[in-house]
């Protein structure tokens, strides 16, 4: 390859993308993706170790330095991952596993910290100096960029906006926690609540099912939808009154119902925020689509968007500065 590159790589528990993105530029190049294995860590590691090849392989050359977004949670001190949804890995090395496979520094971050990264850098959050990124699909996930920069947390899991407490006497969590934003607004609490509610969807319904429903005036899915962006409005309004922030963008999965649950949540928000510098918070949908949010945020992290992340580089135990 005659011009740098990095390569980007976002995992997920259904779906594992990469792509290779300019150093300098942070365009992406053809996105490939592949299922995540339902089997063992090595069945997932084999998939993800395929997907890189097929995305470096022939090239001439191989990244510079490769980024990678994975559910947490993670400790991006010690380099390993242990994904609620994908069983197999358990305090994964997955930074080393793939540093030995192509030679090159990797930093690693939550896949909700690379969206907001990339929202930040190309989405919605530009023009922004501090930023809340939320993911709501079939968890509620989140990333802070700080003045600029992303900020992760010495673990790597900062912004997890899912498990602030939303309702402090409600429902248990499967976090072991109670009330948390999640129970209320991620996909699959939305369609939960709305069936105990009296909605009558199909079997297996979702939550573009329950958007649907809300679309054509259904007051239970209307409910879940307005319940879901109070509970996000209590976390940004948390978030936002310490961090002192000026744009929260929601993607993910529930973010396609678009004024459904952008609407509610900005209504709640400002029931909620009084002062003026939580006021002057803007919050807007992703204008980026999945998986390319997360992947130009790892990009960016690779590329050396994340100043204080460390990488460890192909001899084990030997740290350096991202590129
Ligand atoms: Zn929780």
């Amino acid at each position: 390859m005659t011009v740098p590159a990095v390569l980007a790589v976002d995992i997920g528990g259904t779906k594992m993308a990469a792509a290779m993105a300019g150093l300098r530029n942070g365009r992406l190049g053809p996105v490939i993706t592949t299922m995540t294995p339902r089997g063992s860590g090595d069945d997932v590691w084999e998939s993800l170790a395929g997907l890189i090849h097929a995305c470096t392989g022939g090239a001439g050359g191989g990244p510079a330095a490769v980024g990678v977004g994975c559910p947490g949670p993670m400790n991006t001190e010690a380099g390993t991952v242990s994904p609620v949804n994908i069983p197999g890995w358990r305090g994964f090395p997955l930074q080393a596993r793939i540093t030995e496979f192509t030679g090159a520094p990797t930093v690693l971050a939550n896949d909700a910290c690379c969206a907001a990264l990339g929202e930040y850098r190309h989405g919605a959050g530009r023009g922004a100096t501090s930023m809340l990124g939320i993911v709501v699909s079939t968890g509620v996930g989140g990333g802070l960029v700080l003045d600029g920069r992303l900020y992760q947390g010495p673990t790597g899991n900062a912004g997890h906006l899912g498990h602030a407490v939303a309702d402090p006497g409600g429902d248990p969590c499967p976090c072991g926690g109670r009330g948390c934003v999640e129970t209320l607004a991620s996909g699959p609490s939305m369609v939960r609540r709305a069936l105990q509610a009296g909605w009558r969807g199909p079997p297996g319904a979702t939550a573009a099912d329950l958007a649907r429903a809300a679309a054509a005036g259904s007051p239970e899915a209307l409910e879940a939808f307005d319940r879901a962006g109070r509970a996000l409005a209590t976390g940004i309004v948390w978030a936002a009154a310490l961090a002192d922030l000026d744009a929260a963008v929601i993607g993910g999965g529930v973010a396609s119902a678009g004024d459904l649950i952008l609407k509610p949540t900005s209504r709640h928000f400002r029931r909620y925020a009084g002062l003026s510098y939580l006021r002057r918070l803007r919050i807007v949908l992703t204008s980026l689509r999945q998986p390319e949010a997360a992947l130009l945020g790892a990009a960016s992290l690779a590329a050396g968007g994340g100043p204080l992340s460390r990488v460890r580089t192909a001899r084990a135990g030997d740290e350096t500065r991202a590129p």
